[in-house]
C-alpha cells in the first residue's frame, strides 16, 4: 500500500519544553498526504475485516471536511472496493474540496440533512443493501480502537509519563489505552464542546477488550466554542507553532490538543520531570475551508 509508516518519527518540540517538562510528538501525520494520521490506523481493521467478508462496498459516515471520509475513499480506491459517504448536509451546496477530492477516487456521496444525520442506525436500515459494509463515524468501535493500539508500537515510547492526543470519538484514545504501560498516564483533549459522554463512549470500547485497563483522562474546555470552531486567536497560535516547530496542525483536532499542552504547562499542571508524548494525528482536511492565505502551511 502507498502509506509510508517509516515516515513516522519522533521529534522534539522545544516550544513546549522547559527545565520542568520535556514534549516530544510522534508525527503520524507523515504517512500519507491524504490517509493522513490516526484514520489509517483506525480503519485498517475494519478494511481487513470488509476483504475477509467479501464486502462489495464500504460505506461510511462523515461531514464535508472529514477526514474520515477522504482516508475511506482512498483506501477504497486502492483496495478496488467500491466506497459511499453518507454526508451530513444538504446535496445543493458546492462540494467541499474534500468531498470533491474524495468523489474523484470513486467515492459515491449520499446527502443526509442534519436532523435525519443523528440517527446512524436508520440510515443504515434505510440504505443497506446485501454485502455492504459498514464503518461507523470516525472508525469508532473496537476495530478502530484496535488499530489505533498500533500507533505506540512504532517506536519505543516507553518513557514517556504521559501521552496526549484529540479526541474526537475517543476511539483512538481507547486504542492507546490498550498499548500504553501501565504507569502511563492517557490524557484526551475534547474538540466537542461539553462532550461529558466521551467518558463512557470510550468505556464502552475498553469493556470488549480483553484486558480492561483505564488509564485515562478527557479534559474539557479547549474546544474554542465548539467542533470544528476557531477563532484569529488559535490560527495565530497555529502560524507560531508552525514558525518555531516547522509542524503543522490542523484547526479542528491537533492545533486545539497542541494549545491545550502550551496552557496546561503554563498552568504547572505537570509535575517536575514529566516526559510529554503529543500524538500528531494529522487530518488537515478542515484547513481546506479556509482562505488559503491564512496559514503558512
Ligand atoms: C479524527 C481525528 C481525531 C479524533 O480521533 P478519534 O479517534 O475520533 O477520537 C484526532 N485528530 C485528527 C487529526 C483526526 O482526524
Amino acid at each position: 500500500m502507498l502509506i509510508n509508516i517509516q515516515n513516522i518519527h519522533i521529534q522534539s518540540v522545544k516550544t513546549l519544553s522547559n527545565q520542568d517538562v520535556h514534549t516530544d510528538i510522534l508525527r503520524l501525520d507523515l504517512i500519507h498526504p491524504v490517509i493522513s494520521g490516526n484514520k489509517w490506523f483506525k480503519l485498517k481493521y475494519y478494511l481487513d475485516e470488509a476483504i475477509t467478508a467479501k464486502a462489495c462496498k464500504l460505506a461510511s459516515f462523515g461531514g464535508a471536511y472529514s477526514n474520515h471520509i477522504i482516508a475511506l475513499a482512498l483506501t477504497g480506491k486502492e483496495a478496488g472496493i467500491p466506497t459511499i459517504g453518507f454526508i451530513r448536509g444538504d446535496a445543493d451546496t458546492a462540494l467541499s474540496p474534500t468531498l470533491k477530492e474524495a468523489v474523484s477516487y470513486g467515492m459515491e456521496l449520499q446527502f443526509i440533512n442534519r436532523s435525519d444525520y443523528r440517527d446512524k442506525q436508520l440510515i443504515q436500515d434505510s440504505y443497506h443493501q446485501s454485502g455492504w459494509y459498514w464503518i461507523p463515524e470516525g472508525g469508532y468501535g473496537l476495530l478502530g480502537a484496535k488499530g489505533a493500539a498500533d500507533i505506540l508500537n512504532i517506536h519505543d515510547t516507553s518513557s514517556y509519563t504521559h501521552i496526549i492526543c484529540a479526541l474526537g470519538t475517543g476511539t483512538m484514545m481507547a486504542g492507546l489505552n490498550m498499548s500504553a504501560e501501565p504507569s502511563q498516564e492517557i490524557i484526551g483533549i475534547s474538540v466537542l464542546r461539553n462532550h461529558f459522554s466521551i467518558k463512557e463512549e470510550i468505556e464502552q470500547i475498553i469493556s470488549q477488550m480483553p484486558e480492561k485497563k483505564s488509564n485515562f483522562q478527557c479534559l474539557h474546555g479547549y474546544d474554542w466554542g465548539g467542533y470544528a470552531k476557531h477563532s484569529a486567536e488559535l490560527l495565530n497560535f497555529m502560524q507560531q507553532f508552525w514558525w518555531a516547530e516547522k509542524i503543522p496542525t490542523d484547526f479542528v483536532y491537533t492545533a486545539k490538543m497542541i494549545y491545550a499542552v502550551h496552557d496546561l504547562i503554563e498552568k504547572g499542571f505537570f509535575t517536575t520531570g514529566s516526559r510529554l508524548l503529543l500524538i500528531h494525528s494529522g487530518g488537515l482536511q478542515g484547513n481546506r475551508s479556509l482562505s488559503p492565505q491564512i496559514l503558512p502551511f
